[in-house]
């Protein structure tokens, strides 16, 4: 029996990360030849269905990008698309992420071009994670690594928007 998450709307919500060329679905919009998933993710369903878009923000885009999105008919998820160079909730790409938090463990400075109010909660964020077992009292280059390796998704996996 497939196990069903706990969910507080009817339609369970969840991410379907893939390489996904930003540039080119700025310039494509609604047109971008986003790949159909062959299996619900959640359920392995066969049938998925076209559910519109969802206007997502990026930085270095002033207006959001429309990601495709899809639902399953045998579990009612739906399954927002989402470029995998970019964390779940993050406008800022996972390379940008990275390069703050490293030079923040190491040079105790924040990055001088990305603006101090978006880094503070990237290290916050990264330090919680990190604490979830035993806390903390910083963050290391290893808690780095471990944080990232579970936050960079690989492709076909997914998991459940925070509602
Ligand atoms: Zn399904």
């Amino acid at each position: 029996m497939a196990t069903v998450p706990i969910t507080l709307s009817k339609h369970v919500l969840l991410l379907l990360y893939c390489r996904v060329d930003v540039k080119g679905l700025f310039e494509l919009g609604k047109r971008y030849p986003w790949p159909r998933p062959q299996r619900c993710p959640r359920c392995e369903g066969m049938r998925l269905w076209g559910h519109g878009y969802a206007a997502r923000y990026f930085e270095g885009f002033m207006e959001p990008l429309w990601v495709k999105r899809y639902r399953c008919p045998e579990c009612q998820a739906v399954h927002t698309y989402r470029p995998d160079q970019y964390f779940e909730r993050y406008r800022y790409s996972v390379v940008d992420v990275v390069m703050s938090l490293l030079n923040k463990i190491i040079h105790g400075r924040w990055l001088r071009c990305v603006n101090r109010q978006s880094q503070l909660p990237w290290y916050r964020s990264a330090w919680a994670w990190c604490s979830r077992g035993q806390a903390i009292a910083r963050l290391t280059v290893e808690h780095l690594w471990q944080y990232v390796s579970e936050k960079i998704p690989g492709s076909n996996q997914y998991e459940q928007l925070r509602l």
